[in-house]
């Protein structure tokens, strides 16, 4: 079946993988955190700055963020409820669960504000630097001014995405006034789309996966010298806007009262499409906790694309059609076949693992937060929520924690929810009930279990 051959790729993990069976892979190169003061901490600080810069313009521009001053942030919401639903022995120690709510993010309804807004932002302020607009140091309200939209209008930003990236970048082009189009693969969901062009955003759909309408996005784009085409395989901009999310989080867990050191692990599972949402989160956490923190990367059993790149070792590309995986899953914003070549490279040494879930497993989770938390998210925001029981319940997890030599009594769980509180109320309620038939199913729920 595979048309390519991937000589490290261990014989029984790739079974297992073309099995669709869920799976822990942990990443053996994992090695030391980044030094301090290297180019990567300056880039992240200057994402934190700008964002920074813009917060009094975005809450001109968005009456949501006014309560915030502009800040663009989501609540570490603590999750004992679900820690006991999910551990059921012993759940008194001393660990501690929490749900990061990038679900809710304001405007974006995803963890795509994140990259998306800063990449925006830092194109529409070079423009308004190079072409005079503004000085480095004046106010960034001036770019919500008519001047600003005018010229934003001989400019455009476009974007290819399965949906959430395009709702991000789209909303917040739109909102600058720059001419703006997301280009979709055409199972892109219609309301997202519907939503950009209510707010004057040009869709253009495409056939095939997301990748093909990436391409077709970055083509087009070339094309024009006006033109800024936000690429989720590659933008440092984008990486860097997921990465700046890190500091925010570190001082939630101080007030939160949760120490992060030798004693005191950390660990976060984050849903991974092509990685840049996930590898920047992971990235800026490294540089604050170091070997402290734990990051593991959730993925569609149908869609392991940083599985099998890193398992492979391969410095080439490798995707999840060459070992005979179809891309194909319920959970739209994870359904990426090929790793980002710009986040790959950089998690072989900072990532600790990865592992596989089955959409069933998605919507029982998504069912999980429902009834533990009263949380309601999208399939591919769930994908994370058995991290802590992949850890501290099954063979590969158990031998990582002693590998490492983690007092678990003492950790605290992190688990990112990445998308769903723009997603329609009819759409929500129908992955519910999917979920409920499921859980009465008692082979297929318990296989999950
Ligand atoms: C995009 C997305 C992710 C993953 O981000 P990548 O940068 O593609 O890895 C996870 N969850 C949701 C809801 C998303 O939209």
């Amino acid at each position: 079946m595979p048309t390519m051959s991937l000589p490290y790729l261990p014989k029984l993990l790739l079974a297992r993988l073309q099995g669709k069976t869920p799976t822990l892979w942990v990443n053996d190169r994992l090695g030391q955190p980044l030094a301090p003061n290297s180019d990567s901490t300056d880039a992240i600080l200057d994402a934190q700055a700008r964002m920074q810069r813009f917060a009094p313009l975005l809450a001109n521009l968005f009456p949501e963020l006014a309560g915030t001053d502009g800040h663009i942030e989501s609540a570490l919401m603590p999750a004992d409820a679900l820690k006991r639903a999910v551990v059921r022995g012993d759940a008194d120690d001393a660990s501690a669960w929490f749900v990061k709510r990038d679900d809710a993010l304001p405007v974006a309804g995803s963890i795509k504000a994140r990259g998306g807004f800063h990449e925006v932002l830092a194109v529409a302020e070079r423009i308004a630097l190079e072409q005079g607009l503004i000085a480095a140091q004046d106010d960034r309200r001036v770019l919500g001014s008519p001047e600003a939209r005018a010229l934003f209008a001989q400019y455009t930003v476009a974007v290819g995405s399965t949906g959430n990236l395009g709702l991000s970048i789209g909303v917040m082009a739109a909102a600058l006034g720059f001419d703006t189009v997301v280009h979709m693969s055409d199972d892109a969901k219609a309301w997202k789309k519907a939503r950009l062009r209510q707010r004057g955003v040009r869709v253009v759909e495409h056939a095939g996966d997301y990748a093909k309408a990436v391409a077709a996005g970055r083509t087009q784009a070339s094309a024009s010298p006006r033109s800024h085409f936000v690429d989720d395989e590659q933008s440092p901009l984008l990486f860097h806007g997921y990465a700046a999310s890190a500091r925010h989080l570190a001082e939630q867990l101080v007030a939160a009262g949760r120490t992060v050191d030798a004693g005191h692990p950390l660990f976060v599972y984050l849903p991974c499409g092509v990685g840049g949402a996930p590898g920047g989160i992971t990235y800026g956490l490294k540089a604050i906790f170091g070997a402290h923190v734990h990051c593991f990367f959730a993925e569609p059993v149908a869609s392991p694309c940083m599985l099998v790149q890193l398992a492979s070792r391969s410095d080439s590309p490798v995707s999840v059609y060459d070992i005979g995986l179809d891309n194909k899953t319920d959970a739209d914003g994870l359904a990426v076949g090929e790793a980002s070549h710009l986040v790959a490279p950089l998690m072989v040494s900072q990532l600790s693992g990865v592992f596989t879930v089955t959409d069933d497993e998605l919507f029982l989770n998504l069912r999980m937060l429902k009834h533990t938390l009263d949380v309601l998210v999208e399939p591919s925001a769930a994908a994370g929520v058995r991290g802590p029981d992949w850890l501290l319940s099954s063979p590969e997890g158990q031998a990582y924690v002693r590998t490492h030599d983690l007092d678990m009594r003492e950790a605290t769980h992190v688990i990112w929810s990445t998308g769903g509180s723009l997603v329609p109320p009819e759409a929500l309620k129908e992955f519910l009930e999917r979920a409920d038939a499921l859980a009465r199913d008692p082979e297929r729920a318990g296989q999950v279990a």
